[in-house]
């Protein structure tokens, strides 16, 4: 939480202001496991493809839809643990986050396995030569 993140929205400062103080909400509530180093930006976009609310663009880059946010009757956390939409959306940027910590652990993975792979599977003449080179 002490990186900044960038969490805007072009059209529409409420809801940009409500999206970052979503975020802390998000992060502090449900979210302090996460790995969230490779996130840099949020950003509010009108409309997403298929209808969806909330899209991963890529490990960096999380795309929030703004349906929701337009039906809010206040811009206030604390007013709407009640309402629905407002629990939808604050699953949707959970569930992106979650795809940014998934992603995180695949690419250490996949940096892993690669690194077990090579170590393993590659001839111990080949092993030799390149080893210092390509790690
Ligand atoms: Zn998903």
């Amino acid at each position: 939480m002490n990186r900044a993140i960038v969490i805007l929205c072009k059209f529409n400062n409420q809801y940009e202001l409500f999206l970052q103080a979503l975020y802390g909400y998000c992060v502090i509530k449900f979210g302090r496991e996460l790995n969230l180093s490779a996130l840099h930006t949020i950003e509010m976009v009108e409309k997403l493809p298929f209808g969806s609310d909330g899209r991963m663009i890529d490990e960096h880059t999380i795309h929030i839809s703004s349906r929701l946010y337009e039906t809010l009757p206040v811009f206030e956390i604390a007013e709407l643990h009640e309402n629905k939409n407002f629990q939808t959306l604050t699953r949707t940027l959970f569930h992106e986050l979650c795809h940014i910590n998934e992603r995180s652990i695949m690419l250490q993975m996949h940096n892993d396995y690669s690194w077990a792979f090579y170590y393993f599977f590659t001839p111990k003449s080949i092993h030799k030569y390149s080893y210092g080179q390509t790690l």
